[in-house]
């Protein structure tokens, strides 16, 4: 066995606690140590003499000790241990506080490296508490740029790094999965140089092609699994579904108002992708209230009606509920489908086809019989035990993820895949989209529906909160109804239900005349149900609610959504929050309210209220708040270690190099190194 796979414990001198401290880390072999890389660096690289000290900068000098004693300090109740140190130019007193053991671990006479800012105190200069190590000629926690590893308790900095600096020879052990002649291409260090370089770099240009690298290789693993992924999809039929003129006519003809231009547009690419007998991969992207749902629904009442099973797939059950019935309102007719397609809904408290409940056993049964329609339903339908027998088609809304392994797990033993539709009011810079699922073909909605007004959205000062409830009161009088949403809390916690329940009883004091509903996640299904159909029959006037409601809850006569504690939340998620009012011709307002009123977020949400552009709150986001913000907490399948906003443009090479691999070896059997990793990543369709 090569020793870069012993056990840690046996390759290096460790503790019980040191060893439990690097099994948290998932460091169990040298090699698992060498390839834990250090995340920012302490600029400690450079060296002074003791005469050129300064203070407030960070320095090594390179001393002996002159003298070295430990005392009590009775006025700070600590011991410490004081030593003189000198160089050739001058000499300069340390202090290391709660650390008098030093005293005896360093000698009289010894050259020692320290690290650290002098201060002045009582007119000179001393250091306080600097890193120190024996002088070398390689040292690692001084006189360099010094590596700072995210670590657990158990084991200090200075012994992890110098367990990785007595690992170091190994490294010539490493074998690199990635193919030379694409790190020669993209002039990046092979996996032995970015070991050095990542852990003791000699300057911040080595640091800085250690890191390019990682973030390279992350790519291109990610683009590796969804490129194979897409090659088996490719190697897949769906079942093609024939355009039938009637069925949408009839469709159409139901609604009470026009498709956009946009929304015809989209429908059209759609229901052209379900004509092949290749499995549609398609996102359906467009701001909050743009018409999204329509045009899913004619895609599925196009497949349902052809005589398959179809699929929409909602994050919420207020929401699967909601499709369901816009679906049997414009859908669910005699004319445009036939009798024994029906409408269901699916979810872990509801199991009704068309107006009927129905007992989950039969329905089961019923769906593994090939019965042909239009399921809504939540992470409920993605249980092994429903069983699709001609699944055609897959829509899913408002999932970040666009659904590739939904798709995966909902196909069961049928031979053929589904096509897959994603719908998403987040926009996504296409760079992005990219680096999440290699290529997917996208149409856009970028236009409202013609009766839409600007919502004019206002920070409003604390000062100003009665004159924002007399507004909400006035608007209540002319029949409108008003979102309050909570500040952020875990949806789960019941922190957020606290305090959703004390917003209410504040609203209460503060609208004696009106209604007022509650929403928060931990309430029952049928509970959140009442609330939401109150609503949206105006029995209540205001709905309070933690941030469930965010994702496209359609109450057309709302035309107040006033938020607390904007401030913590992402521009692009109170742009979805914003969405929730302006749904019909009212005028529409959303007031911002601060928890705390710095000048950062007053800035960041003053371009808030300026800007009614999706894309461009996304960039924003982008810019000021990473990659989280845009995917939202509950993002898995989001989890890059080494790449970040400073690496987009990584990302369209690491697509080439992935496809160019892959052509030439679709099986990478040359490459098992890479294969092994992304073997658990790509979704198989069978
Ligand atoms: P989103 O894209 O956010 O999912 P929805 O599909 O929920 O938006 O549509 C928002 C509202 O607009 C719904 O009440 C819907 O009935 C209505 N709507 C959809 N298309 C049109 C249209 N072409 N003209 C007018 N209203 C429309
Ligand atoms: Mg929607």
């Amino acid at each position: 066995m090569d020793q870069l796979d012993y056990k840690i414990e046996d390759a290096v001198q460790l503790n019980k606690p040191q060893i439990a401290a690097l099994k948290k880390l998932e460091i169990f072999t040298a090699r698992d140590l060498l390839l834990h890389f250090p995340f920012r660096y302490l600029d400690f690289s450079k060296t002074q003499k003791l005469k050129e000290l300064k203070t407030g900068e960070s320095v090594s000098v390179s001393v002996t000790i002159k003298t070295i004693a430990s005392r009590f300090s009775f006025r700070g109740r600590m011991s410490l241990a004081e030593a003189l140190v000198s160089d050739d130019t001058a000499s300069v007193k340390v202090v290391w506080f709660n650390q008098s053991y030093l005293a005896k671990t360093l000698k009289k006479g010894e050259a020692i490296f320290l690290a650290g800012t002098p201060e002045v105190y009582k007119g000179t200069l001393q250091f306080v508490n600097p890193i120190y190590e024996k002088a070398s000629d390689f040292p690692v926690h001084t006189s360099r740029l010094v590596p700072v590893y995210h670590l657990k308790s158990g084991v200090y900095p200075k012994t992890f790094r110098n367990l990785v600096k007595s690992c170091l020879p190994l490294v010539s052990g490493l074998s690199d999965d990635l193919p030379a002649k694409i790190l020669n291409q993209h002039e990046l260090p092979n996996l032995k140089d970015t070991v050095r370089f990542s852990h003791f770099p000699e300057n911040l240009e080595q640091a800085g092609l250690a890191n390019k690298r990682l973030a390279f290789e992350e790519l291109f693993i990610n683009q590796l699994a969804a490129q194979k992924t897409k090659l088996e999809l490719r190697a897949k039929a769906a079942y093609p579904i024939g355009f039938d003129q009637a069925l949408i006519k009839n469709l159409l003809a139901r609604l009470p108002f026009e498709l956009t231009p946009a929304q015809k547009k989209a429908a059209w690419e759609i229901l052209q992708d379900l004509e092949k007998n290749l499995p549609m991969n398609r996102l359906l992207e467009g701001d909050v209230g743009s018409g999204k749902t329509l045009v899913a629904l004619m895609a599925l009442a196009q497949a349902a009606g052809a005589g398959f099973q179809t699929v929409f797939l909602a994050p919420t059950e207020i929401l699967a509920k909601q499709h369901f019935e816009t679906a049997k309102k414009y859908i669910l007719s005699p004319q445009s489908l036939s009798t024994d397609t029906r409408c269901v809904l699916f979810t872990q408290n509801f199991s009704i086809v068309n107006s009927k409940e129905t007992k989950k056993r039969n329905l089961l049964e019923e769906i593994r019989e090939g019965m042909p329609g239009l399921y809504f339903g939540t992470h409920a339908l993605l249980q092994k035990t429903v069983k699709f027998k001609n699944l055609a088609l897959v829509a899913i809304d408002e999932q970040h993820r666009w659904g590739v392994e939904q798709r995966a797990e909902l196909i069961g033993s049928q031979a053929k895949v589904p096509h897959l539709l994603s719908l998403s009011a987040t926009p996504i810079p296409r760079t992005l989209k990219l680096a999440r699922f290699g290529e997917l073909d996208v149409s856009q909605i970028r236009t409202k529906p013609k009766n839409r007004k600007a919502i004019l959205t206002r920070l409003v000062d604390s000062r100003d909160r009665q004159k924002a409830y007399a507004f909400i009161e006035k608007q209540a009088r002319a029949g409108r109804q008003a979102f309050v949403i909570t500040p952020l809390i875990e949806e789960s916690d019941t922190l957020g239900v606290k305090a959703a329940k004390a917003e209410l009883s504040v609203l209460q004091k503060a609208f004696p005349n009106l209604k007022i509903g509650l929403l928060h996640g931990r309430m029952k299904g049928a509970d959140k149900d009442t609330a939401m159909a109150d609503f949206l029959a105006n029995k209540t006037q205001i709905l309070v609610s933690t941030s469930v409601v965010e994702v496209g809850v359609d109450v057309p006569n709302a035309s107040v959504i006033l938020i607390e504690g904007a401030e913590r939340f992402g521009l692009s998620q109170l742009h979805q929050f914003r969405g929730r009012v302006g749904r019909a011709e009212h005028q529409s307002h959303c007031f911002l309210f601060l928890s705390q009123e710095t000048p950062e977020a007053k800035e960041r949400l003053s371009a808030f209220c300026k800007t009614a552009d999706g894309f461009e709150l996304a960039e924003l986001d982008l810019k000021s708040r990473g990659f989280g913000e845009i995917y939202g907490q509950a993002q898995s399948g989001w989890n890059f270690k080494y790449f970040n906003p400073d690496y987009l443009a990584l990302i369209e090479p690491a697509r080439q190099a992935a496809r160019g691999l892959l052509t030439d070896d679709p099986g990478l059997k040359k490459y098992p190194g890479l294969w092994a990793k992304i073997k658990d990543k790509i979704i198989h369709f069978e």
